[in-house]
């Protein structure tokens, strides 16, 4: 998801049907900004769906499902990180008071793998991974 300063959003994702439900909530969040009413609101949800299960349904029909790990990459271009193994480390800020230190130990503790590329003026990408464990349908 990158978003620009004029406020705009991009989401990309495979055309995967389950992924319709996601792109629903996404528009409605970013939608909820302008203060739409709930009529307004529920007619782009609407639209922006159809749209969404067109792509999904007609661009690439021969897509099938991906597996059962949810991965997450944030990137940004902004001044990177001088050295990455210091910064994971918890409690390590140059953030000041208000920070604590604790994103990326976070990150690390809540997730079942983290990685993290950064070049000094250039930007930083992180990428999480978690397996979703399969549940037993009822
Ligand atoms: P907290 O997340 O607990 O509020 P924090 O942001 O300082 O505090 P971390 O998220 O662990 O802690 O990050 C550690 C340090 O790594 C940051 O203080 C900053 O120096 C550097 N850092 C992390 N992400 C980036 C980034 N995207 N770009 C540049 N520097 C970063
Ligand atoms: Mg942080």
């Amino acid at each position: 998801m990158k978003i620009k300063t004029e406020n705009e959003v991009t989401l990309q994702f495979p055309s995967q049907s389950s992924n319709e439900g996601f792109i629903r909530s996404a528009v409605a969040c970013f939608a909820a900004q302008m203060d739409p009413t709930l009529n307004e609101l529920e007619d782009i949800k609407t639209a922006v769906s159809e749209a969404a299960t067109n792509a999904i349904v007609h661009a690439y029909p021969d897509r099938i499902g991906t597996g059962q790990v949810l991965e997450i990459t944030v990137r940004d271009y902004g001044r990177g990180i001088p050295d990455v193994e210091k910064a994971r480390q918890p409690m390590f800020t140059t953030g000041g008071e208000e920070r604590s230190g604790m994103g990326f130990t976070i990150m690390e503790s809540f997730m079942d793998s983290l990685k993290v590329r950064s070049v000094a003026g250039r930007g930083t990408t992180v990428v999480m991974k978690k397996k979703i464990a399969p549940r037993i349908k009822r």
